[in-house]
C-alpha cells in the first residue's frame, strides 16, 4: 500500500446524481468514453481505477477542456482534483516542452498531491509536471524548470519567485487553476496570486475550484474571469452525507485529554486525524499522548518541509495511524483510509468544519467525526449544525462499530 492514490476505489456510493445549480445549461456526460478524451489519457484514467465520472467530473471537465473560465464547487472528496487534472491533460501539447498550465494551491502538501494525480493520470502521456513549493532546494527547482515542465503545481510564494527569476517562463501558459480558491483569494494569499496573475498572458483561461465559496469571493471573480460558467452544488447538498457526526460534552478543556485517551483504540481501527486550532496545542497534545505511551504522529506548518514530507509518507502508507495536526491539513488532503476525524478543538469558522470533516469519508466512503465540546462551545456546534442542515448527536457507546 505504498501509494494509496493508485489503489482501486472500492465500495463507493454513486455520487453522480447530486443536484447541481449552474449558471447555464451544462452538458452532463456520464462516461469518460463520451468525453472525446485522447486515447492515452483514457487509458491513464482507467488504469488509475476510475470507471465512471463523478457528478462534478460529468459536468465540469468538458467546459474546462473547451477553454471556458470555470468556477467549480463540490463537496470535498467528490473528485474535483481529478476533474481539473483530466482537463489539463487533455489540453496539453506534450510535444512542446514549455509550461502551459499553472496550478496554485494553499499548501505544499496539496501542490504535491495534485502533481501526483496529474502524473498518474497522465502516465501514458509522457507528461512533465513539477511541484514548485517552498521549503525545498532552490537549485533543484531551477534545474527541473529549466529542463521544461508542461504543468507546474505549486504554492504562490515559490512560484512567483521562479517567475521573477525568469526560470518559470509564462509565455506559453494557457490555463491558471486555483485550487481551494476561496482560501487563495483570501487576505493572506490574494496579493501573491495577483503578483503571479500579472505575469500571465492576457488570454489565460482561469479555473477556480473549491468545496466552499463564500459570496464575497464569488463577487471578486468578475475581476479576473471572463464570462465564467459556474457549476455549484447547492448548499443543501453540502450536508456531509455519509459522515456521521457526533459530539462529546467535555465541560472543561482539561477533560478533553482523558476523553481522547479513552478513544485511542477506536482511533486506530483504521486511521484518524485529530485537529487542534494552534500549532502549540498540536505540539503539546503530541507530547502528552506520547508521555502516556500512545503512538501518534503530528504535523504543522512550522515544521521543516522534509519532516512534513516524512510524516505524510508514514501516514499515507499506514505506518502511523493517528495524526495530530492543524488546519494546514484540513484542505484537500486525500488519504482514503481516514475514516475518523476528531475536532479536539472546534474550528474557528464554518468553512473549516466542512474541510476538516471532509478528510473522512472520501469519495462516498463512510466516515465518522467526533467533536469535543466544552460547555461554551455548544452554541458554535449548534450553529454549524444549522448552517449545514445536518445532525450532530451525542456520541454513542458503540461508536467503534460505526467505523
Ligand atoms: P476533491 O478534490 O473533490 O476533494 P479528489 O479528486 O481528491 O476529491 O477525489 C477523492 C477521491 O476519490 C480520490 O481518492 C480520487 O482518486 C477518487 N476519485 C475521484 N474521481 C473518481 C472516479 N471518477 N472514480 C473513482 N474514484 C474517484
Amino acid at each position: 500500500m505504498d501509494d494509496i492514490r493508485v489503489r482501486r476505489v472500492v465500495q463507493t456510493e454513486d455520487l453522480s446524481n447530486v443536484e447541481f445549480e449552474t449558471s447555464e445549461d451544462v452538458e452532463v456526460i456520464s462516461s469518460f468514453d463520451n468525453m472525446s478524451l485522447r486515447e492515452e489519457l483514457l487509458r491513464g484514467i482507467y488504469a488509475y481505477g476510475f470507471e465512471k465520472p463523478s457528478a462534478i467530473q460529468q459536468r465540469a471537465i468538458k467546459p474546462i477542456v473547451k477553454g471556458r473560465d470555470v468556477i467549480a464547487q463540490a463537496q470535498s472528496g467528490t473528485g474535483k482534483t481529478a476533474t481539473f487534472s483530466i482537463a489539463i491533460l487533455q489540453n496539453l501539447e506534450t510535444s512542446v516542452r514549455e509550461t502551459q498550465v499553472l496550478c496554485l494551491s494553499p499548501t505544499r502538501e496539496l501542490a504535491v498531491q495534485i502533481q501526483k494525480v496529474i502524473l498518474a493520470l497522465g502516465d501514458f502521456m509522457n507528461v512533465q509536471c513539477h511541484a514548485c513549493i517552498g521549503g525545498t532546494n532552490l537549485g533543484e527547482d531551477i534545474r527541473k524548470l529549466d529542463y521544461g515542465q508542461h504543468v507546474v503545481s505549486g504554492t504562490p510564494g515559490r512560484v512567483f519567485d521562479m517567475i521573477r527569476r525568469r526560470v518559470l517562463r509564462t509565455r506559453s501558459i494557457k490555463m491558471l487553476v486555483l485550487d481551494e480558491a476561496d482560501e487563495m483569494l483570501n487576505k493572506g494569499f490574494k496579493e501573491q496570486i495577483y503578483d503571479v496573475y500579472r505575469y500571465l498572458p492576457p488570454a489565460t483561461q482561469v479555473v477556480l475550484i473549491s468545496a466552499t465559496l463564500p459570496h464575497e469571493i464569488l463577487e471578486m471573480t468578475s475581476k479576473f474571469m471572463t464570462d465564467p460558467i459556474r457549476i455549484l452544488v447547492k448548499r443543501d447538498e453540502l450536508t456531509l452525507e455519509g459522515i456521521k457526526q457526533f459530539f462529546v460534552a467535555v465541560e472543561r478543556e482539561e477533560w478533553k485529554f482523558d476523553t481522547l485517551c479513552d478513544l485511542y483504540d477506536t482511533l486506530t481501527i483504521t486511521q484518524a486525524v485529530i485537529f487542534c486550532n494552534t500549532k502549540r496545542k498540536v505540539d503539546w497534545l503530541t507530547e502528552k499522548m506520547r508521555e502516556a505511551n500512545f503512538t501518534v504522529s503530528s504535523m504543522h506548518g512550522d515544521m521543516p518541509q522534509k519532516e512534513r514530507d516524512a510524516i505524510m509518507k508514514e501516514f499515507r502508507s499506514g505506518q502511523s495511524r493517528v495524526l495530530i495536526t492543524t488546519d494546514v491539513w484540513a484542505r484537500g488532503i486525500d488519504v482514503q483510509q481516514v475514516s475518523l476525524v476528531i475536532n479536539y478543538d472546534l474550528p474557528n469558522n464554518r468553512e473549516l468544519y466542512i474541510h476538516r470533516i471532509g478528510r473522512s469519508g472520501r469519495f462516498g466512503r463512510k466516515g465518522v467525526a467526533i467533536n469535543f465540546v466544552k460547555s461554551d462551545d455548544i452554541r458554535i456546534l449548534r450553529d454549524i449544525e444549522q448552517y449545514y442542515s445536518t445532525q450532530i448527536d451525542e456520541m454513542p457507546m458503540n461508536v467503534a462499530d460505526l467505523i
